[in-house]
């Protein structure tokens, strides 16, 4: 994986550098020493490395801005990090780039019921938002597997989802407003506590533009009341396809679940072993179909999904009796990831969504590539979404095992794309999947995106060696006029 190179003359200052933003950020919000930048050398997904040029933890908006000016001002890069549980790669630092990290920004500002938002600071963690206004039955829909972790910033900036998503929607749909810093230090605030936006739809703009626009500095989010009911079923399969079968026919009849999960057979085993959720082992694979609501309206989809189940072969089906029960079943797939970290010494999740009735063709391609390139994968899907989270169980330790796992996810991203979907769900492009973006866009998709990148950050300096695959010159782009496909400017170096 190729980055932009670095600027000598940049790394050369560092200290001077480090210097110049201290005045700005005092105290501990500057880092410079070798050894205390290494815990940001990566993010979640680690097998790419690079120690950045400073980390800065600026503590109030005036100081992200006046950061940004700086850098603005004397042609430093900057990557903004949240929490740094990206698994695209949203975060890695660059070598010659200050590494702003939003940590600090970690108040809930105000709760608003009358409006049914709050107003939060973008270094607040997912859950954290849940839990301040759960005691009055409120919630913050969208629910990433990290969500102990991730940051609201960073759920921003990739556009997160989670199990909830297929009924309430991922954190695009769940946004009022926002506060961002732009890369000159201008401070601008887009939507807020009402609904309808304004203008352009620059909220949506923002929303999953993995940090190459702006540095979120506020956010306001949508509460939701907290269902009155909610149960889920556990249901086993003797196949894949029999539970992606399901999984069509459920949304097919018109009903759409709060959650609907599968895991194949690893997965299951993996989870089962590290959590003891009581998972079915002797099944192929398993759904998890959590119903919300009034009270008698989940008990009649509860009978119409076991009815729908049983018609698609299920071999095992337990509906939840207890809140404990219902946590219990959810507690396997929420720890899928870690529980697959103990089967292998190292994994790729890779992320690509597809039409649901894909599922069994796409799985027994899945099956083929993991023969043919000799590595084990175990599957972990938002299944009602058509998202997909293979994960490529590999050894980084084995010379060129890395490498066949990245060719090996490389393939089932371009299967997705094949089969009528896209690159990603819901982890971003970040690095991870920059160099397939051309799989799924033409060059000229590809160019409008980058003026969008353009009349926002016109000298590159935002996240650069992210999401786009070719050129970062913006006085060519906006000169350049494709014709037939072709570019009129071949010479300018991609990565
Ligand atoms: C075990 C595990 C499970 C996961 N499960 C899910 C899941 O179910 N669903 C899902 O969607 N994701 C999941 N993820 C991925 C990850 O948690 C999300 O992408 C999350 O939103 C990243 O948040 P973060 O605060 O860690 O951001 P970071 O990793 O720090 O950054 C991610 C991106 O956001 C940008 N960014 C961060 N903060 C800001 C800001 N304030 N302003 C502008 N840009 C910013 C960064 O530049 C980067 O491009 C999972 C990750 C792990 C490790």
């Amino acid at each position: 994986m190729e980055m932009p190179k670095p600027d000598d003359a940049v790394l050369s200052n560092r200290l001077r550098i480090a210097d110049d933003l201290r005045a700005i950020v005092p105290g501990e919000g500057v880092i410079v020493d070798e050894d205390e930048r290494r815990p940001y050398e990566s993010d979640g997904l680690t097998a790419y490395k690079t120690s950045p040029l400073v980390v800065v933890l600026p503590e109030t908006v005036e100081q992200v801005s006046a950061v940004l000016r700086y850098c603005h001002e004397n042609g430093i890069k900057v990557v903004p990090r949240g929490a740094g549980t990206s698994l695209s790669g949203g975060s890695l630092p660059l070598e010659d780039g200050v590494l702003l990290g939003l940590g600090k920004f970690n108040r809930i500002l105000e709760v608003d019921y009358d409006n049914r938002c709050a107003r939060v600071q973008p270094g607040v963690t997912n859950l954290a938002i849940t839990k301040a206004v759960e005691a009055d039955g409120f919630y913050y829909a969208p629910d990433p597997s990290s969500q102990i972790a991730c940051s609201i910033g960073g759920n921003v900036a990739e556009n997160s989802g989670g199990v909830h998503c297929l009924k309430y929607g991922l954190t695009t749909n769940n946004l009022l407003g926002l506060e961002v810093v732009m890369i000159d230090g201008e401070v601008i605030r887009i939507g807020g506590k009402h609904l309808d936006s304004e203008a352009y739809d620059l909220l949506g703009i923002m929303t999953g533009s993995e940090g190459l626009l702006g540095v979120v500095t506020e956010v306001t989010v949508r509460l939701l009341r907290a269902p009155e009911t909610v149960q889920a079923l556990l249901i086993g399969f003797p196949s894949s396809e029999q539970a992606g079968d399901c999984v069509a026919k459920v949304i097919g009849a018109g009903i759409i679940p709060g959650g609907m999960e599968m895991m194949d057979k690893p997965a299951i085993h993996a989870a089962e072993d590290f959590v003891h959720a009581g998972y079915p082992l002797d099944v192929e694979a398993l759904l998890i179909v959590e119903l919300d609501g009034p009270a008698q309206e989940v008990t009649h989809l509860i009978g119409s999904v076991k009815e729908i189940a049983e018609s698609c072969g299920a071999v095992s089906l337990k509906i939840s009796e207890s809140e404990q029960e219902r946590l219990g079943f959810w507690a396997g797939r929420k720890a899928a990831f870690p529980a697959v970290g103990r089967i292998s010494p190292d994994y790729l999740c890779m992320d690509g969504t597809i039409p649901r009735h894909q599922l069994p063709k796409v799985l027994s391609r899945m099956t083929e590539l993991s023969n043919h390139y000799g590595l084990r994968v175990a599957n972990v899907f938002h299944a009602g979404d058509g998202n997909l989270h293979p994960l490529i169980l590999y050894d980084a330790n084995i010379p060129g095992e890395l490498r066949k796992a990245e060719d090996f996810g490389g393939d089932i991203l371009k299967l997705c794309v094949e089969v009528g979907g896209v690159l990603t769900g819901e982890h971003g492009v970040g690095v991870e999947k920059r160099d397939l973006m051309p799989a799924m866009f033409t060059e000229i998709d590809l160019a409008q995106q980058m003026r969008l990148k353009c009349a926002f950050d016109p000298d590159g300096l935002l996240n650069p060696g992210k999401v786009f695959p070719t050129l970062h010159r913006c006085a060519e782009l906006g000169r350049m006029h494709i014709h037939k496909g072709k570019l009129p400017f071949p010479d300018i170096p991609r990565f």
